[in-house]
């Protein structure tokens, strides 16, 4: 059997019975969109976090392009990230008519390097937007302070961050607003697509609910804005209540992974993750470090272990970016981590067994190397 860096079938086996009536639920609630499920869903993703609003949309993507919109970032404007992220952090960017302005990450955490921030600000820069890479916090403190000085919104990408802690507060709660991914891979997955965007301010929650829906109030079929279709699936709502209520418990298997793969790699030519100084860490991924990264990939491959890169390729060296004019050596941090991070099998139902196998072939690997 091939061993791969994610698999949902061994939580499936445990949790069918309530995914499945999940399902049944909403099929037979006689309300298939923007029902009870979303509704509920939103109360309970919102109340988690201690905030006020939370809007269901249909993917991550839509959750960082409705925001950025609801937040009144648009053409013309700059906003302030990072290249070393998944590529639809900037899409979403790109998406609104807005420009992306790349700050390097830091060499010890591959997180936004805040203290690069301040010499990337213009007379254009609107939105900083912090991506809380892999499962755990940027450094938020000095970047809330930046955009209080120059009177900037900020929106936080926590598609990787579910339930991920700075200074003991979650994240998603630090900026204007937070935008989540339920791709089934995340922390807290669907069974499908699905995303949402949090808040505690009423005036975007109300405009992300009209983005969603074609740009209209629910109740009054006028237009005033164009919006998009861009609606939370009942029943992908209906699933992630159930899934919300075990989130803790996801949480606390991937720390108990990550603390299987430091026990048992811990000394060995490999870099681990670093949790950073007041984070607490959800480990979306496990991401490693070795110069020969290539090589180890390809050899495990002979072990049945078929591993992932996050990301191979920074943001700024795709073709699609190439008219932002990011010459390669911009962000030599970033550049130099794609070509030498991994990540290894990463997910709360990963078995003892399973991970001990990948344990041992790593190091297998490594002492032939
Ligand atoms: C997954 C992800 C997204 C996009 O979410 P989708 O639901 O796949 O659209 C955005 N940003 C980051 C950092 C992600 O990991």
């Amino acid at each position: 059997m091939v061993t791969r860096v994610w698999d949902y079938l061994f939580e499936f086996e445990n949790e069918r019975a309530d995914i499945m009536d999940a399902v049944e639920t909403v099929f037979a609630s006689g309300s298939l969109v923007l029902g009870p499920g979303v509704r509920g869903f939103e109360e309970e993703f919102a109340a988690w976090h201690g905030l006020d609003h939370c809007v269901g949309v249909d993917n991550g993507t839509n959750a960082i392009k409705l925001g950025l919109q609801a937040l009144g970032v648009g053409p013309g404007d700059e906003v302030v990230t990072v290249s070393n992220t998944a590529a639809p952090t900037v899409v979403a960017i790109d998406a609104v008519g807005a420009t992306p302005v790349f700050v390097d990450v830091r060499e010890d955490d591959y997180l936004m390097d805040v203290s690069q921030v301040a010499a990337a600000l213009t007379e254009r820069t609107r939105c900083l937007l912090p991506v809380h890479l892999y499962g755990q916090c940027v450094d938020i403190d000095p970047l809330l302070a930046l955009a209080r000085e120059h009177d900037l919104v900020v929106l936080e990408d926590c598609a990787q961050a579910h339930g991920a802690r700075r200074g003991g507060r979650l994240a998603g709660t630090f900026g204007d607003a937070a935008a989540f991914s339920f791709y089934p891979t995340k922390v807290l997955g669907a069974y499908g697509d699905g995303g949402a965007t949090v808040t505690d301010r009423a005036d975007i929650a109300g405009n992300l609910r009209r983005l969603r829906y074609y740009g209209m109030e629910e109740r009054y079929y006028v237009v005033e804005t164009p919006g998009h279709n861009s609606r939370l699936d009942e029943v992908q709502a209906e699933i992630l209540r159930r899934k919300l209520r075990r989130l803790d418990t996801y949480v606390a298997g991937r720390r108990a992974v990550a603390e299987r793969y430091r026990e048992g790699l811990g000394d060995t030519g490999l870099v681990l993750p670093e949790v950073a100084g007041g984070n607490e860490h959800v480990y979306y991924v496990y991401v490693v470090r070795h110069p020969r990264r290539d090589a180890i990939i390809e050899r495990l491959k002979g072990y049945d272990i078929h591993l992932n890169i996050s990301y191979p390729w920074p943001v700024h060296t795709m073709t699609g970016f190439a008219h932002l004019g990011w010459e390669p050596g911009s962000l030599p941090v970033t550049e130099r981590l794609a070509g030498e991070i991994f990540s290894l099998p990463m997910y709360p139902s990963l078995s003892p067994d399973l991970q001990d196998k990948v344990i041992s072939a790593v190091r297998d690997v490594l002492e032939t190397l």
